[in-house]
């Protein structure tokens, strides 16, 4: 990485740390309590420049490289400590990247600027009651009524798909398995489409809804690509989610090694600071390993897609480091709560939030195990 490009990092994660700490971290508890986030904060957001990042000029965003769009995510995460926050502030880098892939120039100009300027929210709708894993299964059907399609079926676990104003969805049009899949643009309110809430373990401030599509009418040019080239533009977003996702885990690693450093230097017990032991800096050692480790990893990663590596090995290497880094996560964020002792335990502490938040992390975007039958598949084990 040359030193121009380091210099923009640093300055990057500056305003997003700034950012985060002034309108993030103060509200997340009233926030996760409201069950939702303020719609204002996309435009403030968006004033910054965070939503458009990585996006063209044309449409309203401005063009980065991986290596400046992942210390984005990652600092977010570090200094705002919410998932929920992340999920649904961000959702629309899994809802847009299909339409600027694919989608026709009228409809990318008609989608994409408003939601870049914060005024509009996008989600990406792919999971089923029926399943999520096998992609190539799903059955949301739409059928051609000349230049339309209606939709029927069932979306779940959509993040931020109650508010959201444009829904990337998954349907399939043609034969069953893999080819049989493409991808449409449904305006949140298209007639016959329903959506409720859905409760769950963390995220409380994300919107995460489940989707009744009943005999929704799009124009058949909102579809993007061609018929049968859903599977392919799914598998190829995937791999931003699951880089994004990695970053995000690491930065909320290191919220939790901030929070459980700042405590054992303070907090006394047996007339000793906790970080005089030796057992405790241990710990803190442990977690500060698996940081630096995907750290460097998630930084060589970004290095080659921005070099233009999608490479079966660079897939491979981005499902085991979205696996490396959930983990890291999941280490820290329980080391983190054991150090705080009880006050690990209680509501406001950011390592409390993370450690419910971190299973989400190990099934979104794909989850362990299917990461894991993908890189094999990759490497050609
Ligand atoms: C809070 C939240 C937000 C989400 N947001 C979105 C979103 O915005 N858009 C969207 O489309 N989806 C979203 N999802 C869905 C998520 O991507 C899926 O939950 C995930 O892909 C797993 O699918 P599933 O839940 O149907 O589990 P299943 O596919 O039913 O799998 C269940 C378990 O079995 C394991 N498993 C499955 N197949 C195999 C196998 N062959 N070998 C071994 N183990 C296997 C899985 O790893 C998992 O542990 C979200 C989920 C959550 C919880």
């Amino acid at each position: 990485m040359n030193a121009a490009l380091i210099e923009q990092r640093q300055a990057l994660a500056d305003t997003v740390a700034r950012f985060a700490e002034r309108e993030i971290a103060p509200h997340v508890e009233a926030w996760d309590e409201a069950g939702e986030f303020p719609r204002t904060l996309y435009r403030q957001a968006a004033e910054l420049g965070l939503l458009g990042l990585g996006y063209p000029e044309a449409l309203g965003g401005t063009p980065a490289p991986w290596a400046l769009r992942l210390p984005l995510a990652q600092a977010l995460a570090r200094h705002g400590a919410s998932g929920g926050v992340l999920a649904g502030l961000f959702s629309h880098n899994i809802g847009l990247p299909p339409i600027v892939a694919l989608g026709s120039p009228e409809l990318q100009q008609r989608v994409v600027p408003p939601v870049l300027r914060g005024e509009a929210i996008a989600a990406l709708a792919i999971t089923e009651p029926g399943g999520g894993s096998d992609v190539a299964r799903l059955r949301t059907s739409a059928v051609r009524d000349g230049d339309h399609y209606r939709i029927n079926g069932e979306k779940t676990f959509i993040t931020s798909g109650v508010r959201a104003d444009v829904l990337t969805v998954a349907v399939r049009t043609g034969e069953p398995g893999a080819r049989g899949l493409s991808m449409v643009v449904v305006p949140g309110d298209a007639p016959g489409l329903t959506r409720r809430p859905l409760k769950k373990m963390g995220w409380w401030c994300s919107d995460t809804a489940q989707i009744h599509f009943d005999d929704v009418r799009v124009p058949a040019g909102n579809r993007l690509g061609d018929e049968g080239a859903g599977f392919k533009a799914i598998m190829d977003n995937f791999n931003g989610e699951r880089l994004a996702l990695a970053a995000a885990s690491l930065g909320f690693a290191q919220a939790c090694l901030d929070e459980a450093l700042a405590w054992v230097r303070q907090r006394q017990t047996f007339g000793a600071p906790l970080i005089e032991r030796q057992v405790v800096r241990h710990k803190l050692v442990d977690m500060q390993m698996r940081i630096a480790s995907t750290q460097a990893w998630a930084d060589a990663l970004a290095e080659r897609a921005d070099a233009g590596d999608a490479s079966p090995d660079w897939v491979a290497q981005v499902c085991m480091l979205k696996n490396h880094a959930t983990q890291a996560m999941q280490f820290c964020a329980d080391q983190a709560v054991q150090l705080l002792g009880g006050m690990g335990y209680m509501r406001g502490m950011k390592s409390e939030r993370i450690y419910r938040e971190v299973k989400v992390m190990m099934i979104g975007g794909g989850s362990e195990e299917i990461m894991k039958e993908l890189a094999a598949r990759q490497l050609g084990l």
